[in-house]
């Protein structure tokens, strides 16, 4: 066995490379501290968006879950009424639900929304612990009302 050759040169090319990396800036975070700031068009957990008035943007057309590949939709439409209306069309989802276990987060649900009313965005922490949490309902999809229809509720 030749020292120089079969050990110390293949050292020494090993540490010329770390070297080389260890000068470079990081590739990596510490994560859970630190995230890594996600590609604009990034796909993940879903969101049911509302207008500015606070009204949802979903009508409950159902479009989305026509669209979806596999089938990881449930809407159940009802009708606004004069006295509750929830979104400015006729209907609205009573129930929503993605089942994010068999979601492929392809974007096809966000695509075919006549509204804009269900976007992925870049919320990628989607690890629970149970299969039931993989669920999301539609208080879980929704965003928050503005806040100022959040006051306006308090003070009635
Ligand atoms: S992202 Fe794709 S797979 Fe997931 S709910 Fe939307 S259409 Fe279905
Ligand atoms: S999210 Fe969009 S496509 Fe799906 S039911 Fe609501 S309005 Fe229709």
């Amino acid at each position: 066995m030749n020292i120089i050759r079969d050990v110390l040169k293949p050292i020494s090319k090993g540490m010329k490379i770390t070297m080389r990396h260890f000068m470079e800036p990081k590739d990596t975070v510490s994560y859970p501290e630190a995230h890594k700031e996600q590609f604009p068009r990034t796909r993940w957990r879903h969101v049911l968006l509302r207008y500015e008035n606070g009204l949802e943007r979903c009508i409950g057309c159902s479009l989305c879950a026509g669209a979806c590949p596999v089938r990881c939709i449930l809407v159940v439409a009802a009708d606004n009424t004069d006295e509750v209306r929830y979104s400015p069309g006729e209907r609205y989802a009573e129930r929503y639900e993605i089942n994010l276990l068999r979601c492929i987060y392809c974007g096809y649900c966000q695509d075919a929304c006549p509204t804009g009313a269900i976007v992925l965005r870049e919320d990628y922490e989607l690890a629970d612990y149970t299969r039931d949490s993989f669920i999301a309902t539609k208080e879980m999809l929704l965003e928050p009302l503005p806040v100022r229809d959040e006051v306006a509720q308090t003070a009635k």
